[in-house]
Protein backbone atom coordinates (compact mmCIF):
# COMPACT_ATOMS: atom_id res chain seq x y z
CA UNK A 1 0.00 0.00 0.00
CA UNK A 2 1.43 3.60 -0.91
CA UNK A 3 0.21 6.95 1.44
CA UNK A 4 0.53 10.04 0.69
CA UNK A 5 0.96 11.75 3.73
CA UNK A 6 0.92 15.15 4.61
CA UNK A 7 3.78 15.67 6.47
CA UNK A 8 4.23 18.68 8.66
CA UNK A 9 7.57 18.19 10.62
CA UNK A 10 5.14 18.04 13.89
CA UNK A 11 4.71 16.24 16.21
CA UNK A 12 1.32 14.26 14.82
CA UNK A 13 2.71 14.01 11.20
CA UNK A 14 5.76 12.68 12.47
CA UNK A 15 4.38 9.93 14.31
CA UNK A 16 1.97 9.31 11.57
CA UNK A 17 4.93 7.87 9.35
CA UNK A 18 6.11 5.86 11.83
CA UNK A 19 2.54 4.52 12.36
CA UNK A 20 2.85 3.67 8.63
CA UNK A 21 6.00 2.44 8.48
CA UNK A 22 5.23 0.31 10.59
CA UNK A 23 2.68 -1.28 9.06
CA UNK A 24 4.79 -1.55 6.07
CA UNK A 25 3.39 1.18 3.65
CA UNK A 26 5.14 2.94 1.44
CA UNK A 27 5.01 6.60 2.29
CA UNK A 28 5.62 9.67 0.34
CA UNK A 29 5.98 12.54 2.01
CA UNK A 30 4.22 16.21 1.05
CA UNK A 31 4.45 19.29 2.76
CA UNK A 32 3.08 22.64 2.35
CA UNK A 33 4.31 26.35 2.32
CA UNK A 34 1.13 28.48 3.24
CA UNK A 35 2.80 31.54 4.40
CA UNK A 36 2.36 30.97 8.35
CA UNK A 37 4.44 32.14 10.86
CA UNK A 38 5.92 28.73 11.52
CA UNK A 39 6.28 27.11 7.91
CA UNK A 40 10.16 27.77 7.16
CA UNK A 41 10.97 25.81 10.66
CA UNK A 42 8.56 23.15 10.07
CA UNK A 43 9.85 22.51 6.59
CA UNK A 44 13.28 21.99 7.32
CA UNK A 45 11.47 19.66 10.39
CA UNK A 46 10.04 17.81 7.64
CA UNK A 47 13.10 17.52 5.53
CA UNK A 48 14.95 15.84 8.34
CA UNK A 49 12.16 13.96 9.39
CA UNK A 50 11.93 12.65 6.20
CA UNK A 51 15.93 11.91 6.18
CA UNK A 52 15.61 9.70 9.35
CA UNK A 53 12.79 7.67 8.32
CA UNK A 54 14.83 7.18 4.86
CA UNK A 55 12.05 8.48 2.64
CA UNK A 56 12.24 10.59 -0.50
CA UNK A 57 12.61 14.22 -0.02
CA UNK A 58 9.35 15.84 0.76
CA UNK A 59 7.26 17.16 -2.09
CA UNK A 60 7.28 20.30 -0.97
CA UNK A 61 3.45 22.47 -2.42
CA UNK A 62 3.86 26.39 -2.53
CA UNK A 63 0.67 27.77 -1.53
CA UNK A 64 1.73 31.39 -0.60
CA UNK A 65 -1.37 32.94 -1.75
CA UNK A 66 -3.13 31.92 1.48
CA UNK A 67 -0.67 34.67 2.99
CA UNK A 68 -2.00 37.40 1.15
CA UNK A 69 -5.53 36.43 0.78
CA UNK A 70 -6.79 34.52 3.73
CA UNK A 71 -7.48 35.92 7.42
CA UNK A 72 -5.73 34.15 10.88
CA UNK A 73 -3.07 35.10 12.47
CA UNK A 74 -1.32 31.88 12.51
CA UNK A 75 -0.32 33.12 8.75
CA UNK A 76 3.03 36.08 8.78
CA UNK A 77 0.09 38.64 7.73
CA UNK A 78 -1.86 38.20 10.87
CA UNK A 79 -1.34 39.09 14.25
CA UNK A 80 0.97 37.75 17.07
CA UNK A 81 -0.07 34.25 17.70
CA UNK A 82 -1.91 34.05 20.92
CA UNK A 83 -0.28 32.00 23.91
CA UNK A 84 -2.59 30.15 26.25
CA UNK A 85 -4.23 26.81 26.08
CA UNK A 86 -5.99 25.45 23.19
CA UNK A 87 -9.62 25.38 25.12
CA UNK A 88 -9.09 29.36 25.12
CA UNK A 89 -10.99 31.14 22.24
CA UNK A 90 -8.32 32.84 21.33
CA UNK A 91 -6.63 30.48 20.03
CA UNK A 92 -9.62 30.00 17.28
CA UNK A 93 -7.72 33.53 16.05
CA UNK A 94 -4.94 30.55 14.29
CA UNK A 95 -7.89 28.89 12.31
CA UNK A 96 -6.51 28.98 8.55
CA UNK A 97 -10.19 28.81 6.95
CA UNK A 98 -10.78 25.55 5.35
CA UNK A 99 -6.92 24.64 5.33
CA UNK A 100 -7.57 20.97 5.39
CA UNK A 101 -9.62 20.66 2.35
CA UNK A 102 -7.76 23.02 0.08
CA UNK A 103 -4.59 20.71 1.81
CA UNK A 104 -6.08 17.01 0.82
CA UNK A 105 -7.78 18.18 -2.10
CA UNK A 106 -4.12 18.72 -3.62
CA UNK A 107 -3.15 15.40 -2.02
CA UNK A 108 -5.89 13.59 -3.31
CA UNK A 109 -4.90 14.77 -7.10
CA UNK A 110 -1.59 13.74 -6.32
CA UNK A 111 -2.31 10.44 -4.65
CA UNK A 112 -4.09 9.50 -7.57
CA UNK A 113 -1.70 10.65 -10.29
CA UNK A 114 1.32 8.50 -8.50
CA UNK A 115 -1.41 5.45 -7.80
CA UNK A 116 -1.81 6.00 -4.34
CA UNK A 117 -4.30 4.49 -2.63
CA UNK A 118 -4.37 6.51 0.71
CA UNK A 119 -4.08 9.77 2.00
CA UNK A 120 -3.44 10.48 5.18
CA UNK A 121 -3.92 13.86 7.48
CA UNK A 122 -2.33 13.78 11.29
CA UNK A 123 -5.97 15.31 13.02
CA UNK A 124 -6.56 14.49 16.31
CA UNK A 125 -8.91 14.92 19.14
CA UNK A 126 -7.29 17.63 20.11
CA UNK A 127 -7.78 20.03 17.52
CA UNK A 128 -11.91 19.46 17.65
CA UNK A 129 -12.81 22.07 19.58
CA UNK A 130 -11.33 25.17 17.66
CA UNK A 131 -10.24 23.38 14.09
CA UNK A 132 -14.24 22.78 12.56
CA UNK A 133 -11.94 21.24 9.45
CA UNK A 134 -10.20 18.63 11.81
CA UNK A 135 -13.85 17.26 12.97
CA UNK A 136 -14.75 13.34 12.29
CA UNK A 137 -17.82 15.16 10.32
CA UNK A 138 -15.73 16.89 8.09
CA UNK A 139 -13.11 13.88 8.05
CA UNK A 140 -16.17 11.59 6.64
CA UNK A 141 -17.56 13.76 4.52
CA UNK A 142 -13.86 14.65 2.95
CA UNK A 143 -13.40 10.95 2.58
CA UNK A 144 -16.40 10.52 0.55
CA UNK A 145 -15.87 13.55 -1.78
CA UNK A 146 -12.27 11.86 -2.51
CA UNK A 147 -13.43 8.49 -3.19
CA UNK A 148 -16.12 9.98 -5.55
CA UNK A 149 -13.58 12.75 -7.27
CA UNK A 150 -10.85 9.69 -7.43
CA UNK A 151 -13.66 7.06 -8.81
CA UNK A 152 -12.81 5.12 -5.48
CA UNK A 153 -9.04 4.66 -6.27
CA UNK A 154 -8.52 7.00 -3.46
CA UNK A 155 -9.30 6.88 0.64
CA UNK A 156 -8.40 9.35 3.53
CA UNK A 157 -6.97 7.78 6.47
CA UNK A 158 -6.92 9.88 9.62
CA UNK A 159 -6.11 7.04 12.60
CA UNK A 160 -5.32 9.76 15.09
CA UNK A 161 -9.03 11.42 14.51
CA UNK A 162 -10.27 10.45 18.75
CA UNK A 163 -6.68 10.30 20.10
CA UNK A 164 -5.32 12.86 22.50
CA UNK A 165 -1.86 13.97 21.75
CA UNK A 166 -0.84 12.54 24.56
CA UNK A 167 -2.08 8.84 23.23
CA UNK A 168 -0.63 9.89 20.22
CA UNK A 169 2.71 10.11 21.56
CA UNK A 170 2.55 7.35 24.24
CA UNK A 171 1.67 5.24 20.72
CA UNK A 172 4.53 6.69 18.56
CA UNK A 173 7.26 5.86 21.60
CA UNK A 174 5.71 2.35 21.24
CA UNK A 175 6.39 1.50 17.70
CA UNK A 176 7.71 -1.90 17.29
CA UNK A 177 10.27 -1.66 14.35
CA UNK A 178 10.60 2.40 14.09
CA UNK A 179 11.78 5.52 16.28
CA UNK A 180 10.00 8.60 15.58
CA UNK A 181 12.54 11.39 15.69
CA UNK A 182 10.38 13.61 18.48
CA UNK A 183 14.10 16.08 18.88
CA UNK A 184 13.63 16.99 15.20
CA UNK A 185 10.04 18.12 15.06
CA UNK A 186 8.69 21.67 15.08
CA UNK A 187 4.96 22.58 17.15
CA UNK A 188 5.53 25.67 18.10
CA UNK A 189 3.52 28.06 16.11
CA UNK A 190 5.61 31.23 16.30
CA UNK A 191 8.18 33.07 13.85
CA UNK A 192 11.22 32.26 16.07
CA UNK A 193 13.94 29.50 15.99
CA UNK A 194 13.60 28.40 19.56
CA UNK A 195 9.63 27.29 20.28
CA UNK A 196 8.25 29.55 22.45
CA UNK A 197 6.60 26.67 25.15
CA UNK A 198 3.54 29.31 25.69
CA UNK A 199 1.60 28.97 22.24
CA UNK A 200 -1.33 27.15 22.49
CA UNK A 201 0.68 23.87 20.35
CA UNK A 202 3.54 24.26 22.78
CA UNK A 203 1.38 23.87 25.73
CA UNK A 204 -0.24 20.96 24.33
CA UNK A 205 2.46 19.01 23.50
CA UNK A 206 4.47 19.82 26.82
CA UNK A 207 1.03 18.57 28.02
CA UNK A 208 1.76 15.17 26.37
CA UNK A 209 5.26 14.85 27.41
CA UNK A 210 4.16 15.69 30.99
CA UNK A 211 1.72 13.06 30.63
CA UNK A 212 4.00 10.12 30.08
CA UNK A 213 6.46 11.69 32.21
CA UNK A 214 9.09 12.03 29.25
CA UNK A 215 11.17 15.49 28.63
CA UNK A 216 10.54 17.09 25.66
CA UNK A 217 13.81 16.27 23.66
CA UNK A 218 13.13 19.79 21.73
CA UNK A 219 14.55 23.40 23.34
CA UNK A 220 12.85 25.75 24.19
CA UNK A 221 12.96 29.63 24.70
CA UNK A 222 11.60 29.67 27.97
ZN1 LIG B 1 5.03 27.95 20.74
Amino acid sequence: MKVVLALSGGLDSSTLCGYYLDKGYEVIPVTFNYGAKHNRYENEACIAVARHFGLSAPVLLDLKFIRELFRSDLLLSGSAVPEGHYTDQSMAATVVPARNLIFASIVAGYADSIDAEVISLGVHGGDHHIYPDCRPAFVSSLNTSVMLATDGKVRVDAPFLYYTKGEILRMGMALPTVRVPYEMTRTCYKDQLLSCGKCGSCVERLEAFAELGVTDPIKYAV
